[in-house]
């Protein structure tokens, strides 16, 4: 567009010129004009020596040199001019005159040019236009072409395993597809059926792709990335003819990798009737298909798949042939979270005090992508504060900047305002502290965060992959704890408690209907919940329990929040002189760290589990 505008102003410019010129030629004799009538005159009183024909315009001379123009009627031929105006032809004789052939160029000039110049200018300007149009023309001409990038992997940009910290398993597994790409030989002579896909499963900034790189890295063959959302298109019909054409291209430069991410853009289970573009995707997904099953045993082509939905893929995907590797990436564990800060941490600074085990420790849950952002963010603090190392101070900062989001000094409260939410937030932690089995509390601050009035950190000791019924009223009871002092203590409740109350309904929800947690309801789960892409994302509730239990699960739920209430209350009430005590901290100092609580409450009572 700004291209088009530049020619536009161009054209302008250049046509401002010449018609300039233009305007300078036809003024550079300035000859005045006349009238018939005058002229009729001069001739008479013999004031003319010449006049030239040129055409419809007369050229007069007249004695004293002065030039005149003067218009005649087209085809009216001098003579016959004169004879109207009655004029001697003896007068006459002594006029000269010279009839000239009207030349090409005046023609041209005259009458030709003034047509022909603006329709060429004109048709320039549409050329260039039209050529402008082309380029984005030939794209769209283009569309069924596809579009992966294929990462040169001479480069220096090569990731192998080395760069992938951590997941043992699921690199022991990819070695082997990296064997296959580099030896195919070995297993062809076995009469071995090389797999032809790999499916990545894992959640979101696990390192799905970044280990997808790192196996043709590995392999040292060339590599296509394409996401399975660029083959959804406007088009019909366009996602079909992309993997046609990317399947074609690998195929030429196997042995290579076809690492398609985001797979469940268009492995979503078929037919399920419902969402825009549905066919569409269908028949992306079927020519997928009909490519996986096309590879000669002697392609040596292998797709790798990442997805973080493997629970609405198609089936059809999944059965042998196709996708029959499987390769399970998990959130890291501690010692891997270390790894991985490792691996990021190489070209950054870290000063003395910063320990990356300490930091591993503080952020169970986090995936890999979260973790090289604690890093980042981290770095980014230090050199806010122009400073030459990274300090554990910047690390606590980015994990909980990460954890819950930045700190808003700048929000300003009244008064009435911080001390309810000292209230509110002592009343988490006291409650959590005193919950055996809720992890121990690392900070308490009135400081807002991100969407927070203030935050309760407790931190997990261990990596945790279950969770027991009591455990989770106990948390139930630390989410109910703030809104809980603050009714006590003030005797109405705010509107700071919302995002609690709905973690806590969610939560005894699925307790409930997920977890089999209920004795009424017994051991099973209720409601089919199914994901449609229809209007953006929508969970979808398949309801298959009937209208009463309904009602059953709606009370079981108010039972167990009611349950948790108890719970909290009786914490709140036991240890009142403690929550003052946390309360004036806070007030004073906005942020309670871990020493400072344990000092004002004693060690958190044992866990027994
Ligand atoms: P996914 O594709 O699973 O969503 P990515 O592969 O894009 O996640 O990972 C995002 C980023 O997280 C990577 O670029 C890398 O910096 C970091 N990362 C994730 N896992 C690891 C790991 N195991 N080792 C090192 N870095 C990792
Ligand atoms: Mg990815
Ligand atoms: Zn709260």
């Amino acid at each position: 567009m700004k291209k088009l505008l530049r020619n536009f102003i161009w054209f302008f410019l250049i046509f401002l010129a010449i018609a300039a010129v233009f305007s300078a030629f036809q003024n550079k004799k300035s000859i005045e004009k006349a009238g018939l009538q005058a002229m009729v005159a001069e001739v008479k009183s013999g004031q003319v020596k010449s006049i030239d024909v040129s055409g419809d315009s007369l050229l007069l001379t007249l004695q004293d040199g002065r030039q005149q123009e003067v218009k005649k009627e087209t085809g009216e031929s001098l003579a016959s001019l004169m004879s109207d105006y009655k004029i001697d032809p003896v007068q006459m004789a002594s006029v000269a005159v010279n009839v000239k052939d009207q030349s090409g160029m005046d023609i041209f000039v005259s009458s030709v040019l003034p047509i022909l110049l603006p329709m060429v200018l004109l048709g320039i300007f549409l050329f260039f236009m039209m050529r402008g149009m082309a380029g984005a023309n030939s794209k769209a001409m283009s569309f069924g072409q596809s579009q992966a990038k294929e990462f040169n992997l001479e480069k220096k940009e090569k990731i192998t395993f080395k760069d992938v910290a951590g997941a043992k398993e699921a690199k022991e597994e990819l070695k082997e597809v990296v064997e296959f790409l580099k030896f195919p030989k070995k297993f062809h002579d076995l009469g071995a059926r090389i797999p032809r896909g790999v499916l990545l499963l894992g959640g979101p900034g696990t390192g799905k792709t970044l280990m997808a790189r790192a196996v043709a890295g590995e392999a040292g063959v060339p590599f296509f990335h394409m996401s399975g959302s660029e083959f959804v298109e406007m088009f019909v019909g366009v996602g079909a003819s992309r993997v046609r054409s990317l399947f074609e291209k690998a195929k030429k430069t196997s042995p290579c990798i076809i690492f398609i991410d985001e797979i469940d853009a268009v492995g979503r289970r078929r037919g399920t009737g419902l969402g825009g573009g549905h066919d569409e995707r269908e028949q992306t997904l079927n020519q997928i298909l009909v490519e996986m099953d096309g590879f000669e045993t002697t392609n040596n082509v292998i797709v790798i798949a990442a997805t973080n939905r493997p629970d609405v893929l198609d089936p059809a995907l999944l059965r042998p042939g196709r996708f029959d590797r499987r390769v399970m990436i998990d959130n890291p564990d501690l010692k891997d979270r270390e790894a991985i800060l490792l691996v990021h941490a190489q070209k950054k600074p870290l000063a003395k005090d910063a320990d990356l085990k300490f930091v591993a420790e503080r952020t169970a849950g986090f995936s890999g992508a979260d973790l090289a952002n604690v890093l980042n963010e981290a770095a980014i603090l230090a050199a806010r504060q122009n400073k030459k190392e990274i300090s554990m101070e910047d690390l606590f900062e980015s994990i909980e900047k990460v954890m819950i989001g930045p700190e808003r000094r700048s929000r300003v409260i009244t008064d009435k305002e911080k001390k309810i939410t000292a209230y509110h937030e002592a009343g988490h932690a006291l409650v959590a502290h005193f919950s055996t089995q809720i992890d121990p509390v690392q900070k308490v601050s009135i400081i807002a965060r991100g969407n927070a009035g203030g935050y309760t950190l407790k931190v997990p000791l261990e990596d945790r992959h279950m969770h027991s019924r009591s455990e989770f009223v106990e948390e139930l009871a630390v989410l109910l704890g703030g809104h809980l002092t603050e009714k006590d203590v003030f005797g109405e409740v705010t509107t700071g408690a919302t995002s609690d109350l709905r973690r806590a309904t969610a939560l005894a929800r699925a307790m409930i209907t997920e977890y089999g947690m209920s004795d009424k309801l017994g051991t099973r789960t209720f409601g089919d919940k199914e994901e449609m892409v229809f209007l953006g994302r929508e969970i979808h509730e398949n309801r298959d329990y009937s209208e009463k239990t309904a009602e059953t699960i709606d009370g079981e739920v108010s039972g167990l929040l009611s349950l948790a209430t108890e719970q909290a209350n009786k914490i709140i009430n036991a240890h009142r002189e403690a929550l003052e005590k946390i309360v004036e901290v806070l007030l004073e100092k906005e942020t309670l760290e871990k020493v400072e609580f344990d000092a004002l409450l004693g060690a958190k009572p044992p866990k027994f589990d």
